[in-house]
């Protein structure tokens, strides 16, 4: 039996050299190699006999191997055997491998998984043998594919893990023991097992569920700790209240929900003990202006400020924005060359840069650090501990609408601010589903809509950069061949003045080419980009009036309602139009409701009770994807993992899972400062 504590040299099977490639890769005992979770299976299960096999099906044979050779066609090396059962026999292939029929001499049973080929050959199958239990590793059951790890072959990193998870025991399975009736979910150590080694699909489900669960618990506990301790340490600078008559000075009224907004942040600045607020509104909604204020009562209480921006981009349009709003202060901008250089002076400052601020943040001892996350909200997890006389309040700024629900049972440390509702005179986006058969039709449109009113621009969303090959994603839109496609059509204008610029950004090109076609995009001398939604995030052209999405049903309602954000940021009328191949009666309801809807967080709320129809956090990169079992449209889970939390709150303060550390090493654990 192993502990999960098990150092890897106790494993059966693992010598001195294979100990010292796992430890190399950071793999060091039991619960390491337990987390090293598969990234898929690969069913093997289905056994036949020779004489039934049928070209191109995964199946698993059981006989004797003859006829065992190795031979040489040109430099490569071939192996070759036949494999003989009570019905027939077939022919067996391997290239380069010539240890496989090292074993094959003895006159054994073998199991053999692989599928025939087209000239009655099973090329590079997979060989184990038979074992009288049936409790095969390789063949003949669900198997687990890992992400590789340098220098160990597939077949003994499985090997090791069968041999691990048929003998885990974890004692300290403390939820299982916590007194809250948990009989309809498996133990952990079983869960681990199947999860490893499932015995068939639904136990990968419950197994999941099951340390999703775990995990789920764990964030919530770790989110009632933070609170704690934020309540605890009492640090920060009380800023006092404005006036209550105070104008704002700015070129606009606030709106109501700002005006609460800042309320509520004014109000938390007030006490010392150190403000931890999320401001969530959408792209627009005027965030900006509300940081900005909060940032100017600070400033007067001669401290210091931070905005740190996700990029560069951001920080330098901020600096400038900002600036205009509030010309009295004193805004910096800081990049990652300047941050190390920048001297620090008493006049009370705004500094707005990337992460490469809080390298500074001991120099600048801000009174109040805020996050503009933009589209990627933080877990809020992260705890490092600068070396700070005092505690800043913390602002988080983020357009992800995380529904309420979740925020209130998961992250009950953040308090929470909405905007939720635009600057008068800002016209919601006209969203379209656009029936197929006016694809190109519309196409034309953008090209007409576009030289109408300059300036404009469009954008078009494909999922994928490349067309799949695999048949459930052909239909899949993709950046590379959308754009050839577009070419071909904008060749032929369908009118002589309505000549269109394309051009194509995707992940893949290198930071040179990105470079080149986002400068050209902002002097807009491109009218149309065709782009994936991950490129895409973070680029603020203010000319931007239509967006398209192709294959729009693969995104969630809130996805989609971010993608709409980025176009009319500067007030125009904007469009949003939505393609899909699919003709399901629920994906067109679904994609009509979100064009009848213009409010991102009852989207969102949507997208939570339809569980499995999307995820709410789609293609954004944020923290909340970084969970590793648990998946927040899973309400009824959450719920549970609330009750639990809260029982062990009571009945088990310490309470830690043993696998803990699985939860918080996915985490960015190291933007929130803490005060010593
Ligand atoms: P966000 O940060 O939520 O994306 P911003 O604060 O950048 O939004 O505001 C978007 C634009 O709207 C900015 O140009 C800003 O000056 C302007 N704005 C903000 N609040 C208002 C308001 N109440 N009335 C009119 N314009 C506003
Ligand atoms: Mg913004």
């Amino acid at each position: 039996m192993y502990r999960l504590s098990t150092p890897l040299e106790r494993v059966k099977g693992i010598g001195e050299a294979l100990n010292a490639k796992f430890t190399e890769y950071g793999i060091k005992n039991v619960k390491d190699l337990l987390l090293h979770t598969p990234l898929r299976y690969e069913d093997r299960s289905a056994r036949t006999q020779i004489a039934d096999l049928k070209p191109g099906e995964l199946v698993t044979l059981t006989g004797k191997i003859i006829k065992p050779h190795n031979f040489y066609r040109g430099r490569r090396s071939i192996q070759s055997a036949t494999l003989v059962d009570e019905s027939g026999k077939v022919k067996l292939m391997w290239f380069n491998n010539p240890h496989v029929i090292d074993r094959f001499t003895v006159a054994a049973d073998f199991l053999v998984s692989g599928k025939l080929g087209d000239r009655g050959t099973i090329v590079q199958p997979t060989v184990e043998s038979f074992k009288q239990d049936g409790n095969t590793i390789h063949t003949g059951r669900l198997v687990p594919v890992y992400s590789a790890i340098p220098d160990i072959p597939a077949g003994t990193l499985r090997k090791i893990l069968k041999e691990v998870a048929d003998h885990v025991t974890i004692d300290e399975d403390s939820l299982a023991n916590s007194g809250v009736d948990l009989s309809h979910f498996s133990s952990l150590e079983e869960s681990l097992r199947q999860l490893h080694f499932p015995e068939s699909e639904t136990k990968i489900t419950t197994s999941r569920e099951r340390l999703a669960l775990e995990e789920l618990v764990q964030l919530i506990l770790h989110s009632l700790a933070l609170k704690e301790q934020w309540r605890s340490l009492n640090k920060a600078v009380a800023v006092p209240l404005p006036p209550k008559n105070l104008t704002t000075g700015l070129p606009f009224e606030l709106t109501g929900a700002q005006q609460r907004s800042l309320g509520e942040i004014l109000a938390d600045m007030n006490k010392t003990v150190p403000m931890n607020r999320l401001l969530l509104g959408d792209v627009g909604s005027g965030k900006t202006a509300v940081a900005g204020l909060a940032s100017r009562e600070v400033l007067k209480q001669n401290l210091h400020a931070c905005l740190v921006t996700p990029t560069q981009i951001l920080a330098e349009q901020h600096a400038k924005s900002l600036q205009l709003l509030f010309p009295e202060l004193k805004i910096e901008l800081m990049t990652a060359q300047t941050a190390k250089k920048v001297v620090i002076s008493n006049t009370p400052t705004l500094f707005i840069g990337t992460h490469a601020i809080l390298s500074r943040l001991s120099d600048i001892e801000p009174g109040l650090l805020i996050y503009d996350e933009q589209h990627r909200f933080g877990v809020q997890q992260r705890s490092a501990t600068f070396p700070l006389k005092r505690q800043p309040h913390l602002l988080t700024l983020t357009a992800t609408p995380i529904p309420r629900t979740l925020l209130l049972t998961i992250f009950s440390h953040l308090s929470l601010s909405v905007i939720d509702e635009l600057p008068p005179g800002r016209k919601p986006v006209k969203s379209w589903l656009v029936p197929n058969k006016k694809r190109v039709e519309a196409y034309h449109w953008i090209a007409k809509e576009l030289h109408q009113h300059k300036p404009a621009q469009a954008l078009v969303i494909c999922p994928f950069i490349d067309t799949s090959k695999a048949a459930a994603f052909e239909n899949v839109a993709a950046a590379k061949t959308l754009y050839d496609e577009l070419r071909k059509l904008y060749a032929k204008p369908k009118q002589k003045d309505q000549k269109v610029t394309l051009a194509l950004l995707h992940g893949r090109m290198s930071k040179k080419e990105q470079q080149a076609v986002t400068t050209e995009l902002f002097a807009q001398q491109i009218d149309i980009l065709v782009t994936t939604p991950i490129v895409e995030v973070g680029l603020d052209l203010p000319a931007a009036d239509i967006i398209v999405i192709e294959t729009a049903e693969r995104f969630g309602l809130a996805s989609l309602h971010q993608l709409r954000g980025r176009v009319g940021r500067a007030g125009q009328q904007a469009y949003c139009l939505l393609f899909t191949p699919s003709t399901a009666e629920n994906v067109t309801e679904r994609l009509t409701k979100f064009c009848e809807t213009t409010n991102g967080l009852e989207l969102a709320e949507q997208d939570l009770q339809r569980r499995g129809a999307g995820d709410i956090f789609g293609t954004q990169q944020h923290g909340l994807d970084q969970l590793v079992f648990a998946n927040w449209t899973n309400l009824e889970l959450v719920t549970q993992a609330k009750r639990l939390a809260d029982h062990l709150i009571q009945t088990k303060p310490s309470w830690q899972s043993p696998l803990a550390e699985l939860f918080s090493a996915h985490r960015n654990d190291e933007q929130i400062p803490l005060a010593n």
